[in-house]
């Protein structure tokens, strides 16, 4: 092991970790200093297999030298300039290469700059929407259990994780909930979408018939990841689609984690064969190397706010670092190598491998369930008796120890390694787990 030269700093206070055990984290730190390929090293130069593309979004592995060389280069020529009233060239031609990839129809691009203001900035079009048609009523927006649209109040209101929101008290009004697809009965280890459950999309209908014409939106994960990778049923997503249009909904697909390949085509509208009104996207689509959001409208949707307003401002929304030249470039790089390299197809091309060493997991004690699309899977536990999510912890500590980094939320645990993986990779991702799994019963 060779060290890294990195900093070393002597005090963890000061730094509020997000989304952390702030206590148990500075009692016993986990680092990581310097990342390459599909391995992360720490400061002590351990290598450490990146089972999860750091948080889902580096998918074409770690420190890509065009990637890099893109951003050196535009810091160089103009580190920033506004995108309110004037423009830069770059971020004209990240949108049009986002666009490229967008379904057919979806070619107007909003930058943000992670994938919680992409998912508030959704919400806010569709309702701006409704309004230039003179739909004012619709402003009640309905999300999913289970779903994660990021920590914005639009986001978290519209998310449906209880505890991402009972800390705090406040949420947005006029929210209501779809049930979520997971553990409908015939459907354990399912691979890849699971035969059953498209009728839970029925229950928009119900919503239909509660609130009337007041349902501006529906924003869902097309596969759901942070809450445990519950891919949805056959059908279920051409029923959503189908009720939305009947009733004038606008269908928002949060692609934070399914865009860019993540299961094996550009989006996760593409692969499951639906196209929504709205898409959001972040994580993949720099690589993760500068933080950037987008969403994707329907050119109808562009128009019908544009062409709204006789003149002025559109749209009364927009962040200081929206379409940031680092960014920009960092886009275009990332989107160039997705093309040259194919990495959604290779995606694809790898599920099989993929998915059949997911669910060679199902012979380890305590694994109760497995599913996977494209290069993400979730491997559910047992939790242990009165203590839920203890042992996916233990099982998360001990592959970071084996030098394997997974990721787990609730007692699930998820894989989701860069795209450019290789069987061996493979077999010690889940040659790891396996064995994390039976030392931490
Ligand atoms: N939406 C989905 C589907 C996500 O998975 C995430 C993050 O994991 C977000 C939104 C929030 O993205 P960010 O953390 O960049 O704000």
């Amino acid at each position: 092991m060779n060290e890294i030269s990195v900093p070393r700093p002597n005090n963890l206070d000061a730094f509020w970790m997000p989304y952390t055990d702030n206590k148990s984290f500075k009692d016993k730190p986990r680092m990581l200093a310097r990342a390459e390929g599909m391995s992360y090293f720490t400061p002590e130069g351990r290598e450490i297999l990146d089972g999860t593309a750091g948080l889902w979004c580096c998918n074409a592995g770690h420190g890509r030298r065009e990637i890099v060389e893109a951003i050196q280069k535009q810091a160089a020529i103009m580190d920033f300039a506004p995108t309110f009233q004037m423009g830069h060239p770059i971020a004209f031609e990240a949108a049009a290469r986002v666009a490229e990839m967008t379904p057919e129809g979806m070619d107007r691009v909003f930058f943000v700059n992670s994938g919680s203001e992409a998912a508030d900035t959704a919400l806010k079009i569709a309702l701006a929407w409704h309004k230039a048609r003179g739909d004012s009523q619709r402003v009640r927006l309905v999300g999913r259990e289970r779903g994660y649209h990021g920590v914005g109040f639009g986001g978290m209101s519209v998310g449906g994780i209880g505890g991402n929101r009972k800390q705090f008290g406040a949420q947005l009004p006029y929210v209501d909930h779809l049930p979520h697809t997971h553990g409908v009965p015939g459907n354990l280890f399912a691979k890849g979408q699971p035969e059953n459950g498209a009728n839970l999309a029925e229950v928009l209908e119900n919503l239909v018939a509660l609130h009337g014409d007041t349902i501006a939106a529906v924003m869902v994960e097309p596969l759901a990841g942070s809450t445990g990778v519950l891919v949805p049923p056959k059908g279920y997503l051409q029923k959503l689609r189908e009720i939305c249009t009947k009733h004038g909904i606008l269908l928002i697909f949060d692609e934070v984690i399914t865009g860019f390949g993540r299961i094996g085509a550009n989006f996760g509208a593409e692969r499951l064969g639906v196209t929504p009104d709205i898409m959001t996207m972040a994580k993949g689509l720099t690589n993760a190397a500068v933080p950037m959001g987008a969403v994707a409208t329907s050119n109808q949707v562009y128009d019908t706010i544009v062409n709204g307003v006789p003149a002025g401002i559109e749209l009364f929304h927009g962040y200081t670092y929206s379409g940031h030249p680092l960014a920009a470039a960092a886009a275009i790089a990332t989107l160039e190598l997705h093309r040259a390299e194919d990495l959604p197809g290779r995606a694809r091309a790898m599920e099989p491998y993929f998915e059949d060493a997911a669910h060679s997991m199902r012979d380890v004690p305590g694994v109760i369930d497995v599913r996977n699309m494209g290069l993400v899977a979730g491997i559910e536990l047992a939790p242990r008796a009165g203590k839920p999510t203890a042992r996916a912890m233990d099982v998360f500590k001990t592959c970071f120890d084996k030098g394997v980094l997974t990721r787990v939320t609730g007692d699930i645990v998820a894989l989701s390694p860069p795209l450019i993986v290789e069987k061996p990779h493979i077999d010690r991702l889940f040659g790891t787990l396996a064995d994390a799994i039976r030392a931490v019963p």
